[in-house]
């Protein structure tokens, strides 16, 4: 049984729990305010998985939306650990004030899953004001190589330069390498490290005490993979490595939180979109196969980086 946070608000009987919040509304009233957070915004969609942990998203495929990544909170008696605040400060900002409604503990630790922007840009907010960033070695190196240029593009790009006007490259402050332990009080963290599969510096988080594990982009639910960074040939064992965690619970980067079953699902999209780069003729081809077995995957633009991963996989045997 995960434990109760004295600053936890129960909510009745229900062990999930899904709730839309306004937040332009109450950004009027409530926490530290800067660029954009009187803009009209997208709602941020809120699922409580368990009684201490909760998953926030914004939905949706753009920028606008970090690209419908997740963020979670877990609540310990002493503190509060947040994973992957989204791809703007704007956007952790209205992580800070959703968390703000549960409970007044201090924010431990931010924990990055992967360098990727949706997912680590965000909590620069929070590493601004001090607080603690957590990621693997190399997903701080790949941050310290790309965001720079990533953010000085995204100023230069009218449809986002307001989303990215405060938006400044940083470099967390803890890294490890295998993994470490944190401690809220009351719950654990686990952080792994499962080998290079997503990207380099992936990280997954376990929560033992509440069987769940946040696992990044090493699943996607209703979602298409970025393979641009991956090692392919690693995906597979990635899953595993999630599977035998036995987790009730896996909270993907993006989509629905699930059972093991998401992992499944997961390993299946992997192999379809080998078997399309293999057993197609050209590329056209390939990605037609993949849309007609995932049609509701969101599989813009990544698709065609994706499976050229794939083929670069096929021909040589180290990537
Ligand atoms: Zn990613």
């Amino acid at each position: 049984m995960a434990p109760q946070s004295r600053a936890v608000q129960r909510i009745a009987s229900a062990r999930e729990v899904e709730r839309e919040t306004d937040e332009a509304s109450r950004s009027e009233r409530q926490g530290p305010r800067g660029p954009l957070d009187s803009a009209p915004v997208t709602r941020l969609r809120e699922t409580r998985i368990r009684d201490n942990v909760w998953v926030w998203t914004l939905g949706g495929e753009t920028m606008a939306t970090s690209y419908g990544a997740n963020c979670t909170a877990v609540l310990g008696w002493d503190a509060v650990l947040l994973v992957d605040p989204f791809i703007t400060p704007a956007h952790a900002r209205r992580v800070e004030r959703a968390l703000r409604e549960k409970t007044s503990l201090p924010l431990r630790h931010v924990v990055l899953t992967h360098h990727h922007t949706d997912h680590a840009l965000g909590a620069g907010w929070f590493a601004a004001r001090g607080k603690e960033v957590v990621a693997h070695r190399a997903c701080r190196d790949r941050m310290g190589v790309e965001h720079p240029g990533l953010v000085f593009s995204r100023r230069c790009e009218p449809e986002v330069a307001d989303l990215f006007r405060d938006a400044e490259p940083y470099l967390p402050s803890r890294t490890f390498e295998e993994g470490l332990t944190l401690d809220l009080g009351g719950t654990r963290a686990r952080i792994i490290h499962p080998g290079h599969n997503h990207t380099p510096g992936d990280a997954v988080v376990h929560l033992l005490a509440e069987s769940v594990v946040v696992c990044g982009d090493l699943v996607s639910n209703g979602y298409h993979v970025n393979y641009e960074d991956a090692k392919v040939k690693n995906l597979e064992r990635g899953l595993e490595t999630l599977r035998a965690l036995g987790a009730g619970a896996y909270v993907p980067g993006h989509g629905p939180t699930g059972g093991i079953e998401l992992l499944d699902a997961q390993a299946r999209y992997h192999r379809e979109v080998r078997e399309a780069v293999l057993r197609e003729a050209n590329a056209d081809a390939a990605l037609d196969r993949v849309r007609t077995v995932f049609p509701d995957h969101l599989l813009g633009a990544v698709l065609p980086s994706a499976l050229a991963a794939w083929r670069s996989s096929e021909q040589s045997p180290d990537s």
